[in-house]
């Protein structure tokens, strides 16, 4: 049983969510933090529409796209996962299990460090989002940046191999930002291992751990820092005309095993569509308000090119999504413009030189974990 959303709600204002835990939340305080946090300039109105089910309700489009484009964001250390209402929708069979996350891509060797080759690595995390091409390397901060959108039901990735043909592999290892709790056994977010349903379904534990702490990346802004301090390579304001030191998010992270939780979602051909557009709505939130006023819209519409698709319809017309995943125990090379793993008109980066794609020779390779160096074709 849950509450009716009436038809003067503005569904392209709203968002649903909940939160990535097994137990039950504190609603009122809930509210109260996360509008505390969130502090959208026209308010939020937040209530739970079914068990666990929340409806976040904004009264301006700027202030739900900056909680799309912020993230990801917890209370009291759950992951809060959010997605959209389409019209007609029942609240309680809307997928929710995708969560943007900022992750660092280290160890990258030198010649890798493009947007493209980020986009391919991205893939295989989760789905691409965007590319960090302000995170600039320098000799205490060597790392690449993607936003990526993880798939709360799926280990998290921790590492992968590298190489162009012919050359080395290399292992690159991720970091993940406001990485709260996670399972070091099974590798999802939303439980730990006193709670995992593999560590429990084991006759016993051999203290075997696949996951380590090692995933969580250092606070790049953690915490308020003095006005007095300055990176030596950005410019420098003076104190006196600081009115807003910086934004915030809360911390982070989980508790609850997606499996073995209250919702479901089946990989369907509609759970995938939708997951397909949540990807676009979290590159560009601006897409949100665009579905009130495009009824007519083309429902093929691509909303990199038209911001007016009818995105509350159908979805757009996505053809890369899935394109770049790569298995776990394959190597990616990287090659100079041998080979297109995009096909399609939406990935038109004629300045792209690098592709990623499979490779055959995988057995020549050692798998490497976090920590691990480079590791040599045989
Ligand atoms: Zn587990």
């Amino acid at each position: 049983m849950y509450t009716i959303i009436g038809p003067e709600t503005n569904l392209t204002l709203c968002l649903i969510g909940r939160f990535l835990t097994e137990r039950q939340i504190h609603t009122q305080m809930m509210k109260e933090r996360m509008a505390e946090v969130w502090h959208p300039r026209k308010g939020v109105s937040i209530r739970e529409i079914d068990s666990g089910l929340f409806l976040f309700q904004f009264y301006h489009p700027l202030g739900l796209q900056r909680i799309l484009k912020g993230g990801p964001w917890s209370f009291d250390r759950h992951l809060l996962i959010l997605g959209i209402i389409k019209d007609g929708e029942v609240p309680n069979q809307i997928p929710l299990y995708t969560v943007p996350f900022w992750v660092q891509i280290h160890q990258l060797p030198p010649g890798f460090n493009s947007s493209s080759v980020g986009q391919n690595i991205a893939n295989h995390i989760g789905e691409f989002l965007e590319f960090d091409s302000r995170n600039t390397t320098t000799f205490w901060r060597s790392y690449m940046r993607v936003r990526v959108l993880i798939d709360v039901r799926k280990p998290l990735k921790k590492s992968k191999r590298i190489k162009k043909p012919g050359g080395e592999a290399t292992v690159v290892l991720f970091k993940y930002e406001k990485l709260g709790p996670f399972c070091f056994v099974c590798g999802l977010l939303g439980h730990m291992e006193d709670s995992c349903e593999f560590l429990f379904n084991a006759s016993e534990d051999d203290g075997q751990r696949g996951w380590g702490p090692e995933l969580r990346a250092d606070p790049r802004t953690a915490t308020p820092r003095s006005r007095w301090l300055r990176d030596e390579d950005s410019g420098f304001n003076s104190p006196q005309n600081l009115g807003y030191s910086g934004y915030y998010g809360i911390g982070q992270s989980v508790t609850f095993n997606a499996q073995s939780g209250n919702h479901i979602y089946p990989d369907n051909h509609d759970n995938k569509k939708r997951n397909d557009l949540m990807t676009e709505i979290f590159k560009n939130p601006a897409i949100m308000t665009a579905r009130a006023h495009t009824s007519n819209a083309t429902s093929n519409s691509h909303v990199q090119q038209n911001t007016t698709a009818d995105i509350a319809k159908e979805p757009i017309n996505l053809t890369h999504a899935n394109q770049n995943s790569v298995a776990a125990n394959d190597d990616l090379t990287i090659l100079d413009r041998k080979r297109r793993y995009h096909d399609d008109a939406t990935t038109t980066d004629e300045h792209t030189t690098t592709s990623i794609m499979d490779t055959e020779d995988a057995d020549h390779f050692l798998w490497a974990g976090p920590g691990n160096q480079a590791c040599q074709g045989s």
